[in-house]
């Protein structure tokens, strides 16, 4: 099928200058084949093309959140994750992630699951299960997820961030324990044996744990060596739930890829990220989003610890962009469809520009995952992940809740603009005007 996005404005965060401009753009199957600008004259059209009339609404790609936890509960005051079955906990994240995507999240890099669930997802929206002989009697049934970049179980010392002290999970598993550089290399390969993309650790204190503190080292140098190196040699990358600025100084020179939360980030580290290429994804809603933590009944040390680190967390995304840090989004809170756009303004709100927010939410993202290639911007030849929003989004960031349209691989997930479908048999023209 060839579908004509036609009329539209669009935001391509395929440069660092973001302007919209007047375009339609083609897509077939699953794929982006052409933009036509405006001053490309009048569009050839394929007889059996759909076109949609956008009406003058933005159109950008689809966005990311880089660090979720979709069957997560953070920081689960109640305590209920420990005595959730394995199933319950999947039908959630299920839930979590398909509402995702209807709010425009098309992409998602999971930081961290319990029983390998954003693995069961990543397989599930790329529907490539069920398996085997049964998988004939679902090929025409297909189930729309965000795509999902996952890390698995994430990997701590004894005790070390996220644990609940001597309270365990009783049906699930949700971090790896794991002391010494052997030990650590283990879990690390043992996660990507299960089909992680990613590793994480734990390398510092954070926010949840009730005897912990973000600027808490936990990992040693060589612990996070030891799981750069067996990740690195298998070609996947690791990053790091990071507070401590030291912590993460030495998280860099052990080989991290990203830098999770960085709450006390200072100069000399961001110096290092950006000399090193290592990505940073703030997290900023997490000390900053005290209505989200009272709405969720977080326990008051967590609040407590989370407004009292929201200042140097501030600086430390200010430092950042300062130092050319290359920055991605991601808010670490559930559900996602609810955080992951308030996690874009709150970025704003701390002094990025919209344009820096939507590229550190699409292409930025897309490159870190290494599939630049084929995602992040609206480009002929990408898969055709977009979304459409009412107002433009580079004059008020806000303008990402009012979605209006979401595709994934061409396919249309979420149209509100109604009865815009026409086929072409009922145009007269041959060639559509811009
Ligand atoms: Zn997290």
């Amino acid at each position: 099928m060839t579908l004509y996005l036609t009329n539209g404005r669009v935001i391509d965060c395929a440069t660092d200058r973001l302007e919209p401009y007047p375009a339609t753009v083609v897509i077939e199957g699953p794929q982006i084949v052409a933009i036509h600008e405006r001053d490309d004259g009048p569009i050839p059209l394929l007889p059996d093309a759909t076109v949609i009339d956008l009406g003058g609404r933005y159109l950008l790609p689809g966005l990311w959140d880089c660090h979720c936890h979709p069957g997560g509960m953070i920081p689960d005051p109640h305590r209920i994750a420990c005595f959730e079955t394995e199933a319950e906990l999947t039908l959630r994240a299920l839930r979590n992630t398909m509402a995702a995507l209807r709010v425009g999240v098309t992409a998602l890099r999971a930081t961290g699951d319990a029983s390998f669930v954003d693995i069961a997802l990543r397989e599930t929206f790329a529907n490539r299960q069920p398996a085997g002989l049964w998988k004939r009697g679902y090929d025409d049934k297909r189930l729309h997820g965000p795509r999902l970049f996952c890390a698995g179980i994430g990997i701590r010392i004894t005790g070390g961030h996220g644990s609940n002290g001597r309270v365990e999970e009783v049906y699930t598993r949700s971090c790896l324990e794991a002391d010494g550089p052997a030990a650590v290399a283990q879990a690390a390969r043992y996660v990507m044996k299960m089909g992680a993309d990613w590793v994480k650790l734990m390398i510092t204190g954070g926010i949840a744990g009730i005897r912990e503190g973000m600027g808490e080292s936990q990992m040693t140098f060589d612990e996070i060596k030891a799981a750069c190196e067996a990740a690195h040699r298998k070609g996947l990358k690791v990053c790091a739930h990071t507070g401590a600025a030291a912590a993460a100084k030495e998280g860099i020179r052990a080989g991290l890829d990203s830098i999770e939360h960085g709450y006390q980030l200072d100069e000399e580290a961001c110096e290092m990220m950006a000399e090193r290429g290592v990505y940073y994804c703030p997290t900023l809603s997490v000390t900053h989003d005290e209505e989200y933590m009272r709405r969720w009944e977080w326990p008051d040390y967590s609040i407590r610890r989370a407004l009292e680190g929201a200042e140097a967390h501030r600086r430390a995304l200010e430092t950042a962009l300062k130092a050319g840090v290359k920055i991605v989004n991601g808010a670490d809170l559930n559900p996602i469809a609810d955080t992951a756009i308030a996690e874009i303004e709150w970025v704003v709100k701390a002094g990025m520009t919209p344009a820096q927010a939507l590229i550190a939410s699409t292409r930025r993202p897309a490159e870190m995952c290494g599939v630049e290639d084929i995602l992040g911007t609206i480009t002929a030849g990408k898969l055709a992940d977009l979304i459409v929003v009412e107002a433009n989004p580079l004059q008020n960031i806000s303008a990402l809740r009012q979605v209006q349209m979401v595709l994934k691989e061409g396919e249309i997930i979420v149209d509100r603009l109604g009865n815009a479908v026409n086929r072409f048999d009922r145009l007269a023209a041959a060639s559509i005007p811009l």
